[in-house]
């Protein structure tokens, strides 16, 4: 191949930007033209491109958000969409798309390979949830803003004994939840996988650690089960400990990647444009068992993951 575009599409997530960087680099490094496509599938519809350099991704890896943004497309998503951006794709000469994104975008990705113009898909979502692979570009950093402000939380609740309801985001997926409560030491960690119970879940933990003589209670609560406010009131009414809810939201998504989520980005992007390079399309790159590797895009969207019964079992067991 001798032009390729890369996009962003969906969530952002940080490290877009160096899965970005990667791309462009690997691409000129393997000495074909990269464009940028800004806005997503959008962009590819409206040829709203730019000819990337080595210099236009400098001092980027470093950066949040995506440098190309983002933008969901419904237009894209259909049959019509999806020929007018092979068409747009041929006019710009594109003879191959990188795609960062989730399960959303490889669908995308998936349907522009059919129909003769190759994608690869690179997950980067922070939720973590895309089955096909073990490791999604943001979850780390996504954690760690989580961590860092319910270790804030943590103090002001034990300043006033006081139990926090912190909703965190996953609508479907609790990976975020399980992994910030562990590191948060949460009293309980309710996720979407799992069914729970109020009072075996959340009001009877409350109770043992408040005999323990704890001075502070935190509720994880992942975004799919929603309510915070709603079960802050009701602890705080069955306990009598004062209950406050908060919803950490956007903050999650923001901020500088961390070491791991720039590092997996780079890894990434190189492979993803290996395999343009080989004129391979419609596979997704994952990272499986400490290896970064590739798969058909139907079979992964058919694959299916759940939080690690491990984490679920260590939470249960150091909140005993
Ligand atoms: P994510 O990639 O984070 O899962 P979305 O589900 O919003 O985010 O998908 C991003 C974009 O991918 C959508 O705006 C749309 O353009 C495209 N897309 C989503 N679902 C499909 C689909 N079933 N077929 C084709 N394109 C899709």
């Amino acid at each position: 191949m001798k032009r390729i575009g890369v996009l962003t599409s969906g969530g952002d997530a940080p490290g877009m930007n160096a899965a970005i960087r990667s791309v462009v680099r690997s691409g000129l490094h393997y000495g074909m033209e990269v464009y940028g496509i800004r806005e997503g599938y959008k962009g590819l519809l409206e040829e709203n491109v730019e000819a990337m350099t080595y210099r236009s991704v400098s001092e980027i890896i470093n950066r949040g958000g995506t440098i190309l943004k983002t933008a969901r497309c419904l237009e894209f998503a259909t049959e019509e969409g999806v020929s007018k951006a092979v068409e747009a794709a041929k006019r710009l000469g594109l003879e191959g798309i990188v795609v960062v994104g989730g399960d959303g975008s490889f669908r995308g990705a998936r349907d522009l390979s059919r129909n003769g113009l190759p994608t690869i898909g690179i997950p980067g979502t922070i939720d973590n949830d895309i089955a096909c692979t073990d490791y999604t570009i943001g979850f780390d950093t996504a954690l760690n803003t989580a961590c860092e402000a319910i270790d804030k939380l943590k103090d002001t609740c034990a300043s006033h004994n006081r139990c926090s309801v912190v909703e965190v985001m996953g609508r479907h997926a609790g990976h975020i939840a399980m992994h910030v409560g562990i590191a948060n030491g949460a009293e309980s960690i309710i996720v979407p996988e799992k069914r729970f119970d109020l009072k075996a879940d959340i009001v009877d933990r409350i109770e043992k650690a408040d005999d323990k003589g704890k001075s502070h209670f935190i509720v994880i609560l992942a975004e799919g089960i929603g309510q915070a406010s709603m079960m802050a009131k009701q602890i705080e009414e069955i306990t009598g400990v004062e209950t406050r809810a908060t919803i950490l939201g956007h903050i999650q998504r923001g901020g500088s990647p961390t070491v791991q989520d720039r590092v997996m980005a780079t890894r990434m992007g190189v492979k993803a444009v290996e395999l343009l390079k080989e004129g391979v399309g419609n596979r997704v790159i994952a990272y499986k068992s400490g290896q970064v590797v590739d798969y058909d895009i139907t079979e992964a969207l058919n694959m299916t993951k759940s939080v690690e019964e491990d984490l679920v079992h260590a939470s249960q067991v150091v909140t005993e």
